[in-house]
This record gives C-alpha cells, sequence and structure tokens, in this order.
C-alpha cells in the first residue's frame, strides 16, 4: 500500500502543513490549491508554474485520485448517472440533472444507508462505511471533467452549478467528513460553488441539523414526508428516533435570527399511504405550529424492482400540491428525471445488481 498523502480532501490548513513538513513555503499550498481545484489537474506534470524538481518531489509524496468510472449511462431526458469506483472496490452512484443552462450534481456521502428509509432503494442496501471527505468532493470533481469545466467557470457560465447532496447515505451520520467536503466544494479560491447553491437533505437528524448548517452555510432540505408521528415511523423508522417534534424543533432553530433561511421539505407522494387532503391539512397545520418559512418538494414516487409502494395518481398528486398552495406554501411538483436509468431520486443503489439495471427496467 502507497504511503503517500493523498491531496484531495485535504482542508487549506492541511495543505499548508504537508507541504511545510516537506520543507516547503506556504505559499505553495496556494498555489497547489489553485492547480487542483481551480484548474482541475490530475497530474503534477501539468502544474507548469512549479519547477521539475518540486513536481517530482510532490508526486513521490503524494496522489491526486479520482475515483474510477465503473459505467456511465445517460437517460433520455439527458440526466446522467455514474457508478464510481474507490480504491478499496467500494461504488457509489452519482447523477447529473441537467436543465436548459445549469443543473445539479447529486453526490452521496456514504456506501449504503442505516436509516432505512422503506421507499428508497439505497435504504434497501445496508451500511458498508462512510465516504471520506476525498471521496465525497472527488465525486463532483469526475462531474467536472466529464463535462469539461475546468478551469472553475463563473457562476453564470456554468452547467454543473448546484450541488444537492441528496444521492446515498445520510450526510448527518458523516458530518464531519461532509462538512469538511462541502468547504472545500464553495471555497472561493478553488471549485467556488456558491454556499447558496449547495443544498444538504437529511432525513432528519435533529441533534445535528443545526450545527453541519452553521459550520458550511449551505441551505437545508428534510425528508418529511409525512405529516404525523404514526405515519411517519411507518415508512422512515429514523422517525422512532428522532420524532417529527424534535426535527422541526432543529429547524425552528435553524431559523430563528435569519430571515434568509428558507427551508425545502421534500415529501414523496405513495398511493393511498400520505397523499390525501386530510395528510396535506395536517401538514399545514405542523408548518403553522413551529412558524417555519418553508416550500415543498412534492416528489411523485419513482418504483424500484421489490418496492411495496405505488406512486400517487397525478391527479392526487395535484389536490395535494393545490392543498399547499392555498395556504400560501410554495409546493412545486418535482419532475421525474433520469428514470429509465434508474437515476431519479430514491433509486440509487451501488451493488453489482444494478450494473446491469437495464434487464431490470
Ligand atoms: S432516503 Fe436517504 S436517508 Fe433514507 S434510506 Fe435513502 S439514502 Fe438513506
Amino acid at each position: 500500500m502507497s504511503n503517500k498523502t493523498e491531496l484531495i480532501g485535504l482542508s487549506k490548513e492541511e495543505l499548508t502543513a504537508a507541504l511545510t513538513a516537506l520543507g516547503e513555503k506556504s505559499f505553495r499550498a496556494k498555489q497547489l490549491w489553485q492547480w487542483l481545484y481551480y484548474f482541475g489537474a490530475a497530474d503534477f506534470e501539468q502544474m507548469t508554474n512549479l519547477s521539475k524538481v518540486l513536481r517530482q518531489k510532490l508526486a513521490e509524496n503524494f496522489t491526486i485520485t479520482r475515483p474510477k468510472i465503473v459505467t456511465e449511462q445517460i437517460s433520455s431526458d439527458k440526466t446522467h448517472k455514474w457508478l464510481l469506483e474507490f480504491a478499496d472496490g467500494q461504488r457509489v452512484e452519482m447523477v447529473y440533472i441537467p436543465e436548459e443552462d445549469r443543473g445539479a450534481v447529486c453526490i452521496s456521502t456514504q456506501v449504503g444507508c442505516a436509516v432505512g428509509c422503506r421507499f428508497c432503494h439505497t435504504g434497501s442496501q445496508k451500511l458498508t462505511r462512510n465516504l471520506t471527505a476525498a471521496e465525497i468532493v472527488s465525486q463532483f470533481m469526475v462531474a467536472r471533467d466529464s463535462y469539461g469545466e475546468w478551469p472553475s467557470p463563473t457562476n453564470e457560465t456554468r452547467y454543473l452549478s448546484n450541488i444537492v447532496v441528496m444521492g446515498m447515505g445520510e450526510p448527518l451520520h458523516n458530518m464531519e467528513n461532509v462538512i469538511k467536503a462541502l468547504n472545500i466544494l464553495t471555497d472561493g479560491d478553488g471549485i467556488a460553488i456558491s454556499r447558496r447553491r449547495v443544498t444538504m437533505s437529511t432525513s432528519g437528524i435533529a441533534p445535528r441539523i443545526v450545527e453541519a448548517l452553521q459550520r458550511t452555510g449551505v441551505r437545508l432540505a428534510v425528508s418529511l414526508h409525512a405529516p404525523n408521528n404514526k405515519l411517519r415511523s411507518q415508512i422512515m423508522p429514523i422517525n422512532n428516533v428522532y420524532s417529527i417534534d424534535e426535527v422541526l424543533s432543529a429547524c425552528q432553530k435553524y431559523q430563528s435570527g435569519d430571515g434568509s433561511r428558507y427551508i425545502t421539505f421534500e415529501y414523496l407522494l405513495l398511493d393511498g399511504i400520505n397523499d390525501s387532503p386530510e395528510c396535506a391539512h395536517e401538514l399545514i397545520a405542523l408548518m403553522k405550529k413551529y412558524g417555519l418559512r418553508a416550500s415543498f418538494n412534492l416528489i411523485p414516487f419513482n418504483p424500484w424492482p421489490g418496492c411495496v409502494f405505488q406512486p400517487s395518481p397525478n391527479s392526487r398528486v395535484k389536490a395535494f400540491a393545490r392543498e399547499l398552495e392555498n395556504a400560501g406554501f410554495a409546493a412545486p411538483v418535482r419532475v421525474a428525471r433520469g428514470q429509465d436509468i434508474l437515476a431519479a431520486c430514491g433509486q440509487l443503489k451501488s451493488k453489482k445488481d444494478i450494473e446491469d439495471n437495464k434487464s431490470e427496467a
């Protein structure tokens, strides 16, 4: 095994310390950071403003690693899905969801997930391990490699404009690595994705919400999916650990004192389970009780092989949205993307069985 230090995923301070330990001046860390994250260099030989001797010294001591692309699929609506493999052979999926002149990259934070939401394909795969900060950051770097978005374009011209931490895993079960990765991805001297364009989605790990958001400055999305504890516990067992009241109290704390902090609540509509007008009314009452400034993201369910739920019919989805809108909440219905390649919300998985998902679809 190599005893070289991997550079991707080191904080600026750690990078500076690694270089000074080699006898280099600290300004070299600034140059290296720019090469790694602004120019996207994957090889020391590309770093042409460093002397040949220094480039060689760096190559002897450090590595710059991207995960291996195992498969790539592009759906009929241009949604792009990668199956990525890390050095130990573990795999995750990442998805790019393009809009007309921009798009979001959905990144993963764990191999598998321990939360076990019953509607989620990833949740049917047990947690194997957390991803490191390097593995989280390098997913986005792979997407940038694919679309040739190096050096970092300005905000106005980039296609990979947003990041959603909504792929495989519960980010707040891997909080330190996720915080470190998000701070690298949003650093203005490198990849420089605006913090306002990064959304971290949690199933509701209540005690960590405020801290994670304060330390990253990104936006918060919460997977709610039900308006009361009885129903939510049935479809999201994590609700038995952190109840709706605990989650919404944390959201309230996060919003207190800062009017700009809007929260998106994700709500997956499951046929006959959580899609009645009564559920919508209960949801509205909840928002009012906690005084939350929020919008809803209504998600039509994307079935996957072996799942027990069915999607709500369109008419019920629209009626649900209308109830929320009449109460003053934005409640757009998310257009399902990448369904033909199992890249839609809740469909990601990393085991060998999805490599050949054409036969499943
Ligand atoms: S929805 Fe998210 S938190 Fe729930 S099982 Fe799937 S990956 Fe885990």
